[in-house]
C-alpha cells in the first residue's frame, strides 16, 4: 500500500478502502493505493497551512534553488521514471521519456520565480504620488490530477506553487500513482523542506474534502469536463480561487494544399498516441474538397500497421488503455457508433497482444463518415478511434468544428499563409496547431482550452501558473 506524504513523513491513510494499481499492459496488480479521508486531508491541509510562514520568508532565489536541484535529480531519474511510467499508464517508452522531459521544463521555468514574479511600479502616477505592484503568495493550494500524465500534469502546478511561496496538497490520480511518489522523494532530496508539498492519495470523497476545506486558497484541476465542472462549482463555492482543465474533442482540417505526407504524420500521431488518451489527441479529421479521400485512404493504411504491445519493447507502436472499464467505455462508444449509422473501416475492438492477453487492448480504429450528432462525433473517447469527415471548403470544416461543445486544441495543414491565419482568427478555440497534430503548449506558454473544456480564467504553466498562484498587491504611496 502506497503512503501519504505529510508534514516531511511518510504517513498511512486512516481509513480502510484502497484500490488496486495495475500494469494494463499484463493486467497484474503491481501496487494499491489508500482512499484517504477527511481527516487525511484535513492533516494534510495543517501540515501545509505550518509550513507555509518560514516557506513565503525563504528568499524567491532560495526557493528556487530548491527547484534547480529538483531539475538535476529529474535529469538524472529520467530514464528510471520514464521506465517506471509505462508499468503503471501503458504508454510506449519513447512517449514515457517526452512526458518526463515536459514535467522538467516546467520545473525549469519555475526556476526563474525572482524575475516572474516581479511586480510593475509608475513614478508620478499622481502629483508626488507613486505607485507599485507586488506578487503574494496566498497560502495552502490544492492540486488535482488525471491519470493520463501523472508526472507532467502534477508538474503544471505544484513547481509554481511553492516557487511563489505557498505549500501545496497534491491529489494524484488513484490509477497511477506510483512514478510521481518517486518525484515527490525526489524533492524532498532536493531540500523541500517538509510540509511545503504534500500529498493525499484517494478518489472523489479525498477530492471533495479538499473542495470544502477552509483552508485551502485555491485549487487547480485537470480532468474530464464532468468532474471539472464539479471541482470549479464546488471549490468557487467555499469562496477559493480555481482552474479546472477538462475534456476535448479536437479537429484536425487537412486543406486540399496540405503536404499530405505531413498530415498524415501528425494526423495519426495525434489520434493514436498515447493509445488516444491525451487531451490534445486529435478525433475527428475533416477533409476538405479533394483532401477527404486522399487523407481518409493514407490512414486507414497506416492505422492498420500499427502494431500493439508492451510499451517497453521496442518495436511497440501503441500501448493498451489504462483499465479494464476504460476499455469496455471505448469499445462501447464503438459499438454505439456502428448502431448509429457511422462507417466502420476499421475494427479495433477485439484486439489482443500474445503473452499479454490480460491487457486492456483496443487497436486503431477509424470511422470513415461519422453523421455530426451521433455520439462518437460529439463526446470524448479518449481512445484510439479517428473519424474522418469531408467539408466542402475551410468554412463549413469551421463551422463542424464550432457545433462542439468543447475547445480544448484544433490544427490545420496547409501551405497557404492566408488560410492559416484565417482559421486561427476564426477558430475560437485556445491551442491551435498550423501543420502541428499536438498543439502542446511549451511551459513557458499558458495551457488550457475554452468552452466546455475549461473552467475558470487563468490557465496552467507559464506566466498564468505564477499569477494563479499569487495575488496583486497595489502601494501607492506618497512622502
Ligand atoms: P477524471 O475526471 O476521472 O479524474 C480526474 C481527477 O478527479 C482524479 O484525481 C480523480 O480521482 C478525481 N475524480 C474523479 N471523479 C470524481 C468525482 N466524481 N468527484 C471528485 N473528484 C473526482 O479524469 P481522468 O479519467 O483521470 O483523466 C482523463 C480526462 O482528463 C479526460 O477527459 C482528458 O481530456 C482530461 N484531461 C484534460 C487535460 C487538459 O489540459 N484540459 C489534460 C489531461 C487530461
Amino acid at each position: 500500500m502506497i503512503k501519504n506524504y505529510v508534514g516531511g513523513a511518510w504517513r498511512e491513510a486512516s481509513g480502510t478502502d484502497s484500490l488496486a494499481v495495475m500494469n494494463p499492459a499484463s493486467g497484474e496488480e503491481i501496487g494499491r493505493v489508500p482512499l484517504s479521508t477527511a481527516a487525511d486531508m484535513d492533516a494534510a491541509v495543517q501540515a501545509a497551512k505550518a509550513a507555509y510562514p518560514a516557506w513565503r520568508d525563504t528568499p524567491a532565489p532560495e526557493r528556487a534553488r530548491v527547484l534547480f536541484r529538483l531539475k538535476s535529480l529529474l535529469e538524472e531519474h529520467k530514464e528510471e521514471l520514464a521506465r517506471l511510467l509505462v508499468t503503471e499508464h501503458g504508454k510506449v517508452l519513447p512517449e514515457t521519456r517526452g512526458e518526463v522531459q515536459r514535467g522538467i521544463e516546467n520545473v525549469e521555468h519555475a526556476c526563474g520565480v525572482p524575475t516572474l514574479m516581479m511586480g510593475d511600479t509608475v513614478e508620478q502616477i499622481a502629483a508626488g504620488i507613486d505607485s507599485a505592484s507586488w506578487r503574494q503568495p496566498l497560502g495552502v493550494f490544492g492540486i488535482i490530477t488525471p491519470y493520463n500524465f501523472p508526472v507532467m500534469i502534477p508538474l503544471w502546478f505544484w513547481p509554481y506553487a511553492v516557487a511563489t511561496g505557498n505549500s501545496v496538497v497534491l491529489k494524484p490520480s488513484e490509477q497511477d500513482p506510483l512514478t510521481h511518489q518517486k518525484i515527490v522523494e525526489l524533492a524532498e532530496q532536493a531540500g523541500l523542506p517538509p510540509g511545503v508539498l504534500n500529498v493525499v492519495h484517494g478518489g472523489r470523497e479525498t477530492v471533495e474534502a479538499m473542495c470544502d476545506h477552509p483552508d485551502i486558497v485555491g485549487v487547480s484541476f485537470v480532468g474530464s469536463s464532468h468532474v471539472a465542472k464539479i471541482v470549479h462549482t464546488r471549490a468557487s463555492a467555499s469562496g477559493k480561487r480555481v482552474q479546472a482543465l477538462g475534456g476535448a474533442k479536437n479537429y484536425m482540417i487537412v486543406l486540399p494544399d496540405a503536404d499530405m505526407d505531413v498530415a498524415l504524420e501528425a494526423c495519426s500521431g495525434s489520434i493514436f498516441g498515447s493509445t488516444g488518451q491525451r487531451c490534445l489527441a486529435g478525433s475527428v479529421i475533416v477533409g476538405v474538397g479533394d483532401a477527404h479521400a486522399q487523407i481518409r485512404d493514407r490512414m486507414l493504411d497506416s492505422a492498420a500497421s500499427i502494431r500493439l504491445g508492451d510499451g517497453l519493447q521496442p518495436g511497440t507502436d501503441m500501448g493498451p488503455l489504462i483499465s479494464a472499464a476504460h476499455r469496455d467505455r471505448v469499445n462501447a462508444f464503438i459499438d454505439q457508433g456502428v448502431s448509429d449509422g457511422a462507417k466502420l473501416s476499421l475494427d479495433g475492438r477485439g484486439a489482443t497482444v500474445e503473452g499479454l492477453e490480460g491487457g486492456y487492448w483496443v487497436g486503431a480504429t477509424v470511422f470513415a463518415d461519422v453523421p455530426p450528432d451521433v455520439s462518437i462525433a460529439t463526446e470524448e473517447v479518449f481512445g484510439p478511434v479517428a473519424g474522418i469527415n469531408r467539408a466542402k471548403d475551410i468554412d463549413e470544416a469551421i463551422r463542424m468544428m464550432h457545433a462542439s461543445r468543447y475547445g480544448n486544441a484544433c490544427s490545420i495543414f496547409t501551405t497557404s499563409g492566408k488560410a492559416a491565419r484565417e482559421f486561427r482568427y476564426q477558430a475560437g478555440i485556445s491551442m491551435i496547431g498550423v501543420n502541428i497534430g499536438v498543439a502542446a503548449p511549451m511551459a513557458f506558454f499558458p495551457f488550457g482550452g475554452s468552452k466546455g473544456s475549461f473552467y475558470g480564467d487563468l490557465k496552467a504553466q507559464g506566466r498564468d501558473g505564477i499569477f494563479f498562484y499569487t495575488d496583486q498587491r497595489v502601494v501607492i504611496s506618497r512622502w
